[in-house]
């Protein structure tokens, strides 16, 4: 690899081919810098790999996208148009809701079939949900517009927010704002999953995260035509073009620090690189715990205030990709498919560390949209499934296959009859190989979970304090996980290397 700075460009290695990792490599290349962006798996995209089996296609992670715009940014960048390249395509419903009485309720974007969704279930509650719309629209304006792409490295920056933070209730948690608009146990449920698609309990995230709420409403849900596998293949396209250094399946073993400054970084076979700045998309808590040296216990308070052993981690996520041998129809694209109990089995996920009997699942079916992901007559699927993270204890080798066999049975009970004998070519990642290909620590679905005392300042800096030209982008540093928030983080990158930068960036 030829990768050490040459004709006075800096030069920018960027860890990690996740999202976030390569919207900072191609911000980095727009300000002028050499890009070296090294991945140790053997496809670019983090979690959004793809998987074929036995002719079936399956998007990894990702399925939803919402702010289509923010990856328009990224081709806007170098005068090109994501038009040229992808088809967003927006879905009716966005979900559908399945719960355990056999009733289903549709969330989309025509507000005249909201409010019969929401009627049949309690008509004072369509008034309630313009309520929360207008709430979310409110912490949108602030905890979006204002405070997504803004830097969180200064403590006095936390302080000028919050006077905001305070008008925007950031104290009260999801679950507290949906249950002050919405009446319906069954609506108050399907109107807080939205922190579950970061890796928060609805009944303890700050309320900050009901800004998707809001966030969907404005931009709208969409599907990208090819899966998320091909936004990742025309961004990878775009890198290519740009002329991007790409490495994969290289892993790096450890980042050079010397009087406090990244020299370079050293990768598993041996082989070092010389940078003058490191942007890690690779997962900070892992960062920290196994590339970097410990630190004195001053410099671990500067980079976060958390002591590890009070640090919550997001859940765990089991997924489980299969086809079938009959197409389902009335399947929508995407189902939330939600067991009897909520609140407690949230809290045997988040708190107990407990695997239920019992289990709520999000249902993928991209061939609603998109017939390429399964041969004809065929429909592919994937099941996502909460559980806890690797802190756990859980056996997997056990629980896998036990998972998979109740999971097969319900959907074959209720959305996908006969399920048990038309699957075919299934398989499933859980926590462990989420620790294991992701390097994420403690197997976490969604790196560090989005709780107050984990957001903003308080959450991995996208610059550490000592080593300053050491950057964070990515799930696990402001303002979070979610492709919106990770491609974010790369923007508060860039503003941040233009501020501190001792090279003329662009
Ligand atoms: C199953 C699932 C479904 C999801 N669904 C949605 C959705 O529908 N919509 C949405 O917006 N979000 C969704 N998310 C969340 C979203 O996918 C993630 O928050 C986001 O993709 C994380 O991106 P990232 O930039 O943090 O990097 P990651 O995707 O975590 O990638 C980091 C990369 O760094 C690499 N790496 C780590 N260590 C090293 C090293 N030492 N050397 C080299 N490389 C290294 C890893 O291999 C990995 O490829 C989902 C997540 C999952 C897991």
């Amino acid at each position: 690899m030829t990768a050490n700075s040459t004709s006075g460009q800096p030069h920018v290695i960027v860890i990690g081919g996740g999202f976030g990792g390569i919207a900072a490599a191609l911000r980095c290349r727009a300000m002028g810098a050499k890009v070296t962006l090294v991945e140790r798996l053997e496809r670019l995209g983090g979690r959004a790999q793809v998987f074929e089996v036995d002719g079936f296609k399956h998007d990894a992670g990702p399925t939803v996208i919402t702010a289509p715009f923010l990856f328009n940014e990224l081709f806007q960048l170098f005068n090109e148009d994501i038009k040229d390249h992808l088809q967003f395509v927006p879905l009716t419903p966005w979900y559908r809701f399945y719960f355990h009485d056999g009733r289903t309720f549709d969330y989309g974007q025509d507000m005249s079939s909201m409010r019969r969704e929401i009627a049949s279930f309690n008509p004072d509650d369509v008034d309630g949900y313009l309520e929360l719309v207008s709430a979310s629209k409110g912490i949108f304006d602030v905890g979006f517009s204002k405070l997504a792409h803004k830097p969180f490295t200064k403590f006095s920056t936390m302080i000028e927010q919050i006077p905001s933070l305070l008008a925007l209730r950031a104290d009260r948690t999801v679950s507290q704002l949906v249950a002050k608009h919405i009446k319906d146990p069954m609506l108050r449920r399907a109107f807080s999953i939205q922190p579950l698609l970061v890796g928060g309990n609805p009944f303890n995230t700050t309320a900050i995260y009901s800004l998707i709420h809001y966030l969907e409403r404005k931009w709208g849900v969409f599907f990208c035509m090819g899966g998320t596998g091909a936004l990742v293949d025309a961004l990878e396209g775009l890198l290519r073009r740009q002329g991007v250094e790409i490495a994969t399946g290289k892993d790096i073993r450890r980042i050079e620090v010397s009087s406090n400054k990244v020299t370079g970084v050293i990768l598993d076979d041996g082989q070092r690189i010389q940078g003058e700045y490191v942007v890690c998309n690779a997962d900070p808590p892992t960062v920290y715990k196994e590339m970097l040296d410990r630190g004195t216990a001053f410099e671990r308070r500067l980079r976060r205030p958390l002591p590890e052993k009070l640090t919550k981690y997001s859940m765990g996520l089991y997924v489980l990709y299969f086809g079938t041998t009959r197409e389902y129809p009335d399947v929508a694209h995407h189902t939330i498919w939600l067991g009897q109990r909520f609140k407690g089995l949230l809290k045997d996920i988040f708190d107990r560390g407990k695997l239920a009997e019992d289990f709520s699942l999000y249902v993928h079916r991209p061939t609603a949209t998109d017939k390429s992901f399964a041969p004809s007559g065929c429909d592919s699927f994937y099941v996502l499934c909460p559980v806890p993270n690797l802190k756990s204890n859980l056996d997997w080798e056990i629980e896998g296959k036990n998972l998979r066999d109740g999971i097969v049975s319900a959907l074959s009970r209720t959305i996908l009859p006969d399920l048990e004998a038309t699957i075919t070519s299934d398989f499933w990642m859980d926590p462990t190989d989420f620790r294991d290909d992701y390097r994420s620590r403690h197997g976490a679905g969604f790196s560090i979970a989005p709780i107050f005392r984990q957001s903003a300042w308080f959450r991995y800096r996208n610059q550490d304090p000592r080593i300053r030209n050491l950057f964070f982008t990515g799930a696990g540093t402001h303002p979070g996980a979610g492709l919106p928030g990770v491609v974010s983080s790369a923007k508060v990158v860039e503003t941040l290397l233009k501020e501190s930068s001792e090279h003329h960036f662009s």
